[in-house]
């Protein structure tokens, strides 16, 4: 959950339209690595030597943005891998956030001295992005404001776990900088306690939900890591000390959270969890990143729903004889489509093979990539499948755990949690959800060519602000246009079976964005939000009331999977179009890939013209375009450990 709004929450956004944001790269010799450049004309060196001039400046500039970026953002630096500052826990009040935004208004005002036109591809979609996570930053302070009405926001415990729990440095030693941090708790809550104004009953819940786990790590999991450590009874006492005072603190600042419940429900005077229409539209706009506005993409989910639907009804009719040769199909569609849905999920495996098989799919599903030319794969960096660590284990599921930009050679993991904790009735439901086809889907989106593959792609032009700024709706989006991309490509042979399945599967994303939606703008109350899961996307009870209680809480997130889907999607119909003949699928999405994590209005900016010109047919092949890209990156690497990026930790596979 915490990681997963690391990535959703430091989406940034580029204004459409907006006259300072960038321009596509200039295609001449810019882009040449500068050992070429003796072969230039005078004139043309010239112009090389000041291009290489602003990508220096550039480099510079991102280098100083970083360190002045994670200086305010302490905690949040923890979590990206960055511990130069791990000992400060700051305190939220109004001075930090007046420091934070003069910081975002003069990276904004500096920016302006760059010129998009003269950057590196690389340099010139990382400017984008910078400019964009600003500008949400400041509308975050400046109209969003949830530091006055979401308690659950002040939670310290995320960073404090990360600096128990990784190795980076001895444990003695990270107890000491716990130490330090704990200090502060006490004032970290008085800042809150000021700061909340009209907080939702939603919110409210959840803090006091989260709070629970709070107290437990200045409880009892400090404390137990303390008894392990080789400490001198001085350190052993400020440390009691302090967590006796955090653990104070922290029950403190729950109780008034409670005293502020019943004081709000008595007045039913708390503030709506219902964004409305204008706030969502901004928060959409600055969360997603998308070519479509909220209202727009709600209409496009409202005809892919429609339009499954159709699907799933028609295949019906089709197989239907096949696996009810005695009944007769009921007369109401949804039922009938319900029924054949219940009946296929029977096709299933064995709760003892459920990570075996997954083992066995992977290099069929890869060799299928391969041959058929769909995209360029890597085996010098081959995925691994794995148990999720006893650590990352609570809900079984599936997750990718991909290396950073500057450690890209480390190892991808497929983290597979076994079904040993389950009772027989709980694993045949599960196996049942992830069931003969459904889990070939899954294998797709989470591996190859999902997630693994994207990231792997991502990681061959590191660049430290994609990796850090992820667009969540790219990385969502790319995984879920490549399950449909597989199937229309022939993966499994085009079986109805596996299009019904799969339009189930689909379903689940194209009503997560209808949901949000309709409950922030639209209002749409629990028992209509409830009959649209179950009737129409075909969910069980409980994982319809789960996403009830998530859309509470959250805002805008659950539409970034079909945003991102698809506006890849329609790009993608758009080119064959624009270049007919030329357009070739594995260019396309080589070419997609190799900006990174950037958000998809900012990929289609930068790489339609490079489209164009080919279309134009200059003489620049596509592939030695990408390798001039790679050759001519400056190098960034500091020596910082690169943020690790985790995808799908269980939320996404149980969501
Ligand atoms: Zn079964
Ligand atoms: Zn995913």
């Amino acid at each position: 959950m915490k990681k997963s709004r690391l990535l959703v929450s430091l989406i940034v956004f580029v204004l459409a339209g907006c006259t300072d944001s960038p321009e596509p790269v200039a295609k001449s010799s810019v882009e040449e690595p500068s050992e070429k450049a003796e072969i230039l004309e005078p004139v043309e060196l010239e112009v090389a030597e000041k291009v290489l001039d602003q990508n220096e400046a550039f480099d510079a500039f991102k280098q100083e943005f970083l360190m002045l970026l994670w200086e305010l953002d302490p905690s949040r630096a923890v979590l990206a891998g960055y511990y130069k500052h791990d000992d400060q826990l700051l305190v939220p009040n109004g001075e930090l956030r007046a420091r934070k935004r003069g910081f975002y208004v003069n990276e904004l005002l500096a920016l302006k001295k760059f010129d998009a036109n003269q950057l590196t591809k690389t340099n010139a979609s990382d400017l984008a992005i910078i400019e964009s996570e600003l500008r949400a930053r400041l509308w975050y302070i400046d109209e969003y404001r949830s530091f006055e009405w979401n308690p659950a926001q002040y939670n310290p415990a995320g960073a404090f776990g990360v600096i128990l729990n990784t190795d980076y440095k001895p444990l003695p030693e990270r107890l000491m900088v716990i130490n330090r941090r704990l200090a502060n708790v006490p004032d970290y809550y008085q800042a809150a306690i000021k700061t909340i104004k009209s907080p939702t009953l939603e919110h409210l819940d959840l803090a006091l939900q989260q709070g629970a786990g709070v107290v437990n790590m200045f409880e009892t999991l400090i404390p137990a890591k303390v008894n392990e450590a080789d400490l001198s009874e001085q350190q052993q006492a400020e440390l009691s000390t302090n967590l006796a005072g955090a653990v104070t603190a922290t029950k403190g600042y729950l109780s008034w959270l409670k005293a502020k419940r019943a004081q709000l429900s008595e007045l039913s005077s708390a503030r709506n969890f219902r964004l409305g229409a204008e706030l969502y539209e901004q928060k959409f706009k600055h969360d997603i990143e998308s070519s479509y506005t909220a209202e727009g993409l709600y209409q496009r989910a409202l005809t892919a729903k429609n339009k499954l639907h159709d699907d799933m009804i028609r295949i019906t009719g089709e197989i239907w004889e096949k696996y009810f040769p005695e009944t007769p199909r009921p007369a109401q569609d949804l039922v009938a489509v319900k029924m054949l849905i219940d009946k296929l999920s029977e096709k299933h495996i064995g709760r003892d093979q459920f990570v075996d098989e997954i083992k066995r799919q992977i290099p069929i599903i890869q060799q299928y990539v391969d041959e058929n030319n769909l995209l360029d794969s890597d085996p010098s960096r081959p995925l691994v499948v794995r148990l999720t660590p006893e650590y990352q284990r609570g809900i079984a599921g599936a997750s990718i755990n991909a290396p950073g930009p500057y450690d890209a050679t480390a190892n991808t993991y497929y983290n597979v949690s076994p079904l040993d904790g389950y009772t027989d009735e709980q694993a045949e439901s599960y196996l049942r959800e992830y069931n003969h086809w459904i889990l070939q889907i899954l294998n797709i989106h989470e591996a190859v060519p999902g997630h693994y593959t994207q990231l792997m792609h991502a990681n061959k032009s590191p660049s430290k602000i994609k990796s850090i700024f992820a667009n969540g709706a790219m990385i969502e989006g790319w995984a879920v246009y490549s399950e449909r991309m597989m199937l229309e490509e022939g993966y499994a042979d085009d079986e109805p079976e596996m299009w019904l399945m799969y339009s189930k599967w689909n379903l689940r994303v194209v009503v997560n964005a209808i949901l949000d939606y309709s409950v922030h703008v639209l209002g749409m109350q629990r028992e209509q939000a409830l009959d649209l899961l179950i009737n129409e996307a075909f969910q069980q009870q409980t994982e319809a009331e789960g996403k009830w209680r998530r859309v509470t809480v959250s805002q805008v997130q659950l539409t970034s999977y079909f945003s991102g889907y698809s506006e890849i999607y329609a790009y993608r119909e758009e080119l064959k179009q624009l270049l007919g003949e030329a357009f070739d699928l594995k260019e396309f999405h080589n070419l997609f890939l190799s900006y990174g994590n950037a958000p998809v209005p900012v990929i289609k900016k930068l790489m339609t013209p490079e489209l164009e010109q080919k279309k134009a047919n200059l003489e620049v092949p596509l592939e030695q375009m990408l390798l001039r890209e790679s050759a001519g990156k400056t190098g960034e690497n500091s020596g910082e450990p690169g943020p690790k990026i985790l995808i799908d930790q269980s939320e996404e596979v149980v969501d």
